[in-house]
């Protein structure tokens, strides 16, 4: 056994080679879900979701560029009755949430010849500890038919992106009537479609306020298993997460060049994180399998994550496991006896109650836990073949305080963290492992055992 510092357990492993390496990985991850999560896993209910589904396809079209004051037809009418939603859960919370459609006007642009009203409607969940630390959840209610342009032809848009906004507002109604210690945004936003201008324009404001958005997942195209070949795949949910990051600088990128981390940004540890708290394999209440997909989005394709990772906020997209095209961005026809069109009637809301549940796995899981360490970083003052880390625990003020800190690596080869140590409650501490074979992190551990996302180190020059 290599010696410990004090107060240090081994939770599971000290080095490679010790011990196999499943025997190594219990402990790293998996957090279980308390009772309180399943509680509310139990409470997403799947005919909630169909009914908002099957209301926001019947207003014909939702374009971003359709008439916005008919209370039957069109994105107005569609916006409208997405606020009274979020208004009638936020009177369950106490004043806690509070329900805004924030907009601005869009002057011509790509896929918007004029000037138009783009609306988000946010619904914003306090937090008690530390209600500056903010994490978001996404749909698109925007839809479109087979031009991108037509504003008037039906275009239900059930799957892309209904499926989405049913998430976002069934999460809003089971944790409004909850006390998460940091604040949760539950976001159905414009634009998507024309060129994400409405979840940019969120994030821009985010920005320009300086909020802390430490978590942000675009629900887009997840209200069906089945591929186009019938396949279906009803228990597995897509999770693009970048690598190297969108907003990265020149100086970060040389240091990554040199040290390696193109597989640690902090998208990445978002994505070994749902894992952890959301995969089947850690908690059983989800039902869904998270495949982590090492991308920014599907191939040549974008979607509302990208804005905030533009901005160096940690985000990531779930989208259904295999797509049908026929499904999606079709006028809703008949040809050759096959129905084309984003209908109702090809969502499984089963489905896409079970997507909501992993979304609202990670999104407890974060709110509940301490913030990331802040200042992470390997001491490089000496040359040994020790590795010393050293982090700041959150600023004071920012609850739930780490009661413990957690030391993470893995092989360089490996994509999810194989070792664990508790190494207590302290904000240094030395492996005895060279930081030139092996990858660092460092999570905290809140009172009631919620872990943190990893922060990756950064060489201490
Ligand atoms: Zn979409």
């Amino acid at each position: 056994m290599l010696a410990t510092a004090a107060g240090a357990a081994v939770v599971a492993g000290t080095g490679f080679g010790a011990q196999p390496a499943a025997a190594a990985r219990q402990g790293v991850a998996g957090q279980r879900p308390d009772r309180e999560l399943r509680e509310l896993l139990r409470e997403i209910d799947p005919r909630r979701i169909e009914a908002t589904v099957r209301k926001l396809a019947s207003f014909g079209t939702r374009h971003t560029l359709s008439v916005q004051d008919d209370p039957q037809r069109g994105i107005g009418a569609a916006r409208d009755w997405i606020r009274d939603r979020m208004v009638e859960y936020a009177k369950a919370s106490g004043g806690r949430m509070t329900v805004e459609l924030q907009s601005y006007v869009q002057e011509p642009a790509n896929r918007v010849p004029v000037p138009t009203r783009i609306t988000n409607v946010i619904a914003t969940l306090r937090g008690g500890a530390d209600p500056g630390r903010v994490h978001v959840v996404s749909g698109h209610y925007d839809s479109r038919a087979s031009d991108p342009m037509d504003a008037t032809s039906d275009a239900p848009g059930a799957d892309d992106d209904a499926s989405g906004v049913a998430v976002v507002l069934e999460l809003a109604r089971v944790m409004a009537r909850r006390r998460p210690a940091a604040t949760l945004v539950f976001a159905a936003v414009a634009g998507e479609e024309q060129g994400l201008y409405g979840a940019n324009h969120m994030a821009e404001v985010f920005e320009a306020k300086g909020t802390r958005v430490r978590a942000m997942f675009t629900n887009d195209i997840v209200g069906s298993p089945t591929a186009d070949d019938g396949e279906r795949d009803p228990r597995t949910i897509r999770l693009f997460a970048e690598g190297v990051p969108t907003s990265e600088t020149p100086e970060e990128a040389e240091t990554r060049r040199s040290v390696g981390g193109e597989n640690d940004s902090a998208s990445r540890q978002l994505a070994r994180f749902v894992r952890d708290v959301a995969d089947v394999g850690n908690n059983d209440a989800t039902g869904m399998r998270v495949r982590v997909i090492y991308r920014r989005d599907r191939y040549l394709r974008g979607g509302d994550h990208i804005p905030f990772l533009e901005r160096g906020y940690p985000a990531a997209r779930f989208t259904e496991p295999a797509e049908d095209y026929a499904h999606q961005h079709q006028d809703v026809r008949v040809e050759n006896g096959k129905q084309y069109g984003d209908l109702p009637e090809f969502c499984d809301f089963g489905y896409i109650a079970r997507v909501a549940r992993v979304n609202a796995a990670a999104l407890w899981s974060l709110v509940q836990a301490p913030e990331a360490p802040r200042g992470a970083k390997i001491v490089t003052s000496a040359l040994t073949n020790d590795t010393e880390l050293v982090w700041e625990s959150p600023e004071p003020g920012h609850g739930p305080r780490p009661v413990r800190y957690e030391v993470v690596w893995r092989e360089t080869t490996e994509h999810e963290w194989t070792h664990v140590r508790n190494v207590g409650n302290t904000t240094r501490h030395t492996v005895e492992l060279s930081k030139d074979n092996v990858f660092f992190g460092v999570r905290a551990v809140g009172p009631g055992g919620h872990r943190s996302p990893v922060a990756f180190p950064a060489p201490q020059r």
